[in-house]
């Protein structure tokens, strides 16, 4: 039967979940393209339901992901092919897969985390034992963190500065197309299908994913390719918008999104950070008085390459002990702040606002993630980045290993940056863009009635005003866990402390520049020290739209 002597080609996706710009996925489309009589193509995706219990993704994310699934297969089903979901571990899926398909072909993209990289070394193990070819490509970043790393002989470059004239001399790869349709020929037959039981392979539907749905948000986002190249048009519609754009003077408290909103469907690789880099080069071109990086658009993406690329040098990137990069600094441990922090109940309504925002959203500003991982860390409450980076691991639709680890870093002021003196006030930084505190009405509807004076210190109003409010602290809002004023001075004295013992114990390593204050990266926090230049984010967020 020549079903069962046709070969398969899989390409497996994990990431990069498009047919656009996907070298690994065009490999196999191209090769069954030229011998269609000879392949049958399947791409598929992994499912392991053991995951669904220990991963830690909330409600949104996984919506996120089940949108994403839905729309890769309408997207294959438009190439003459599909999506096959198949269900187990990895390496219980392949030895399986590999026999019953008659694989000679699987094609991958590279991951550099750690997690990814011990499974995808045991299935290259299980494949090359079987005689079956491994094709990897690396397409979830614009540059490959190898070869940067390679370029600087084989240390990672712990600055951005230094990151940028390193890849300034590396050539781009370029930039694919979604592939042409395949051949019907390279599709088993439906009796093959059926005879296999191919609804085994449907996508999962959401309440199969979604565990605790009484957790899901709005779907303000919602998940796949379609809608990550959707949004990136609309973002690059306006593309004065896009040649000034400058990080710190967008807000971090508007109502509507002012920056672009293409994490999720960059960390899920709906959407080619690749094709993004071009096409934002492309419009720069044209606008040559454009911003530069780091506080651009192509700054952003940049930041994200930096990260990728210096994570891939430490696998221990998401902890304090045994990484490289990290400070280690003497965290306390607080259940009672951190459950405060997490469920957005300090009593900073800015600093609640915005957790609240997170949990409902799974999406917030860049610079109120600054101002809640501050608070959380050497700004107020003294609790470990690692607290922080595990709650947002839950929360964030973007979640990704390395920009969460590496972010967190930075702000606690563990590495990368090193002005701990600096610390954002949860008062003061949201009423610059929010001075009516809208914002917080939303988020916090209990201080609603508060006037502008008071809102983002409700424990200036008197009991009697409260009780106009319609709000008594206490009782219908918490009172603050912690005086910032006090607090923020008393952390600032046990940086230096830490600083002082890390710079001893380093001293003479080549770990140094570490802790070089003066490195040339603050213009990403600049809105730390007040120099944001007037308020231009309110109109910057009304251009952005959904
Ligand atoms: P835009 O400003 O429109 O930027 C475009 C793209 O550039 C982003 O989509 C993102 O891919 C990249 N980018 C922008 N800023 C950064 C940055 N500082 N570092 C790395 N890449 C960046 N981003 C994630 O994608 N996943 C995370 O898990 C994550 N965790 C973070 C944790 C903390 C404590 C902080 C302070 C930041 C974190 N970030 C994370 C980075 C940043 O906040 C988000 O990428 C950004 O806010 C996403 O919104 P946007 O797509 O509108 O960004």
């Amino acid at each position: 039967m020549e079903a069962k002597t046709k070969a398969t080609l899989i390409h497996w996706f994990r990431k990069g979940l498009r047919v656009h710009d996907n070298p690994a996925l065009m490999q196999i489309f191209t090769t069954a393209q030229a011998a269609p009589k000879k392949f049958y193509v399947r791409p598929i995706f992994i499912l392991d339901p053991g995951i669904l219990d220990w991963m830690q993704v909330g409600a949104n994310r996984w919506r996120f992901l089940q949108q994403t699934l839905d729309d890769l297969d309408k997207q294959l089903r438009q190439l003459n092919s599909r999506l096959y979901v198949v269900r187990g571990k990895p390496i219980e899926v392949f030895p399986r897969l590999f026999k019953s398909w008659n694989v000679e072909l699987l094609t991958f993209e590279s991951d550099i985390e750690p997690y990814a990289q011990t499974r995808d070394a045991a299935v290259q193990k299980i494949a090359k034992a079987a005689g079956i070819k491994v094709e990897t490509h690396c397409s979830h970043t614009i540059y490959n963190p190898e070869l940067v790393i390679a370029k600087n002989l084989g240390k990672a470059p712990i600055t951005y500065q230094k990151f940028l004239a390193l890849v300034e001399k590396l050539k781009l790869a370029k930039v694919l197309d979604k592939p042409e349709k395949l051949d019907a020929l390279t599709q088993p037959s439906r009796d093959e299908l059926e005879q296999e039981n191919d609804k085994v392979y449907d996508c999962p539907s959401q309440e199969q994913l979604v565990k605790k749905p009484n957790e899901l948000g709005p779907n303000i986002f919602p998940g796949g390719e379609t809608e990550g190249l959707r949004r990136m048009e609309d973002s690059l519609n306006d593309e004065l918008w896009v040649a000034r754009f400058e990080k710190p003077n967008t807000a971090p408290n508007s109502l509507e999104p002012s920056t672009t909103v293409l994490s999720p469907y960059l960390k899920f690789g709906c959407l080619s950070s690749r094709l993004f880099y071009q096409r934002l080069k492309e419009i720069l071109a044209k606008h040559p008085k454009h911003s530069q990086p780091p506080v651009s658009l192509v700054g952003q993406v940049l930041w994200r390459e930096f990260y990728y690329t210096v994570a891939a040098a430490e696998p221990n990137f998401d902890r304090m002990l045994g990484n490289v990069y990290c400070l280690q600094i003497p965290w306390q441990e607080h259940p009672e702040h951190l459950e405060a922090w997490t469920y957005g109940r300090t009593g900073y309504p800015f600093i609640d606002a915005i957790m609240r925002q997170l949990r409902q959203e799974g999406w917030i500003h860049h610079l109120a993630r600054h101002a809640v991982a501050c608070f959380l860390t050497r700004g107020d409450l003294w609790i470990s980045w690692e607290e922080g980076q595990r709650v947002f691991e839950q929360l964030l639709l973007d979640q990704d290993w390395a920009l969460n680890a590496g972010n967190w870093m930075w702000l606690s002021a563990s590495a990368f940056f090193h002005q701990y003196f600096r610390v954002y006030s949860p008062v003061a930084f949201g009423k610059k863009t929010d001075p009516q505190g809208n914002y917080i009405r939303k988020y916090c509807p209990e201080l609603a009635n508060y006037p502008n004076k008071q809102i983002y210190e409700p424990w200036l109003a008197t009991l009697q005003a409260q009780r106009e409010y319609g709000c008594v602290l206490g009782e219908d809002y918490p009172h603050r866990i912690v005086k910032h004023e006090l607090v923020h001075k008393e952390n600032i004295k046990k940086m230096s402390e830490a600083y002082k013992i890390n710079r001893e114990v380093r001293t003479g390593k080549q770990e140094d520049s570490m802790l070089n204050d003066d490195n040339d990266e603050l213009e990403d926090d600049r809105s730390a020290t007040g120099k944001r230049k007037g308020n231009k984010a309110a109109g910057a967020a009304k251009r952005r739209r959904k």
